[in-house]
């Protein structure tokens, strides 16, 4: 068995002068948390906010890249940088974890196909069409308003050069029309590395039914991310009632302006201790979603992408990726065969990878 998370933002987090060889009392995802929780690999994903203009977005996203390479070139002995599945089981088979390069947001490419090449010649091997807000690329699921009713015609032309480069295209973020428009122009199977079931949890940001179905039948697959709000609208509503999240950006902002302020780094780490002290699901919940995709579309085509260091709050039991082999003793428990773990666990997204 291969264990994969398919979306992290710990690149953010590097960025944020995190030190990923060593236990972080406060951070998400690091290399021994990686270990005990069994993760053998994880896509980490160069993440360009919305807000940043064209020539900021590649340039921002490139630092991020260097941050990687960096962080796990200074941890040799414990991780390798790797782009395909076979990388991945030789550093397996070495007792390495891989680390996996995706993008966060197309903005990075600007309007260009060449630098959506030297993205994937550098290493990036998915590629999250938009964030939170339309780009050149697409519509998002994040304004209510479209800008281009789905793809727009230069996104059918990197939609068509992934296919090209084997690089995948990952729908998680875009808009319902984007979604379909992508399936619509897609040769490959594609993957949504992040991304909720519309059915248990209504957020616009998760998949309905017959998205889920059609992504499917192209031979796709759907990653369930663990953050509370796509997983259960109770915690949404308490969320949003709390009032805490509008604070806690603003408190996220300054320490990221800053991350070597020691008074900003623990005022960000008290709003994410009062937002854990919200009621939370039980990470059984991300099992429930797993039961749902798996209900509607068999085994081959579900597996997990946690979002952490992406996700402010985590469910209840699945505070960072140290417990992330809880999920797996979980679906043993409902059940499911070894085989159909492994599959769930990594080998489906790796076999898409292939
Ligand atoms: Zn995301």
């Amino acid at each position: 068995m291969f264990v994969l998370d398919s979306h992290c933002d710990t690149p953010s987090q590097i960025h944020r002068l995190r030190n990923i060889g060593i236990w972080n009392g406060h951070g998400q995802v690091d290399l021994p948390k990686m270990k005990k929780g069994g993760v053998d690999g994880a896509f980490f994903a160069l993440y360009v906010p919305s807000s940043l203009g064209p020539e900021e977005s590649t340039a921002y996203a490139m630092e991020l890249m260097a941050d990687v390479y960096d962080a796990v070139g200074a941890n040799r002995d414990s991780a390798a940088m790797v782009t395909c599945r076979q990388e991945a089981l030789e550093a397996q088979a070495k007792g390495l974890v891989s680390i996996f390069l995706g993008l966060e947001n197309g903005a990075a490419i600007q309007t260009s196909l060449p630098l959506l090449r030297l993205f994937h010649r550098l290493g990036v091997r998915y590629m999250t069409l938009t964030h939170s807000d339309h780009n050149d690329i697409c519509d998002s699921s994040g304004p209510s308003q479209p800008r281009w009713g789905g793809l727009s015609p230069f996104g059918r032309e990197v939609v068509a050069e992934m296919n090209r480069l084997g690089m995948l295209v990952d729908v998680s973020h875009i808009s319902d029309r984007s979604f379909y428009d992508v399936l619509e122009c897609s040769a490959k199977p594609v993957v949504a590395t992040h991304s909720c079931c519309r059915a248990l949890a209504g957020h616009r940001r998760n998949l309905t039914d017959d998205m889920i179905k059609a992504l499917a039948s192209q031979g796709g697959v759907v990653q369930i991310n663990f953050y509370p709000v796509f997983l259960d609208d109770g915690f949404a509503a308490r969320l949003s009632a709390s009032g805490i999240e509008s604070v806690g950006e603003a408190v996220e902002a300054e320490f990221i302006k800053d991350p070597s302020d020691p008074q900003k780094r623990e005022a960000w780490y008290r709003i994410e201790d009062e937002l854990a002290s919200l009621a939370r699901p039980s990470y059984r919940r991300i099992a429930d979603h797993v039961d749902h995709v798996v209900s509607l579309v068999g085994p081959d085509h579900a597996g997990l992408g946690s979002d952490f260091d992406g996700i402010s709050v985590t469910p209840d039991g699945m505070e960072d990726v140290s417990h992330f082999s809880r999920i797996l003793d979980e679906l043993r428990h409902r059940g499911y065969s070894e085989g159909d773990m492994a599959k769930i666990a990594g080998g489906n997204f790796l076999r898409v990878l292939g």
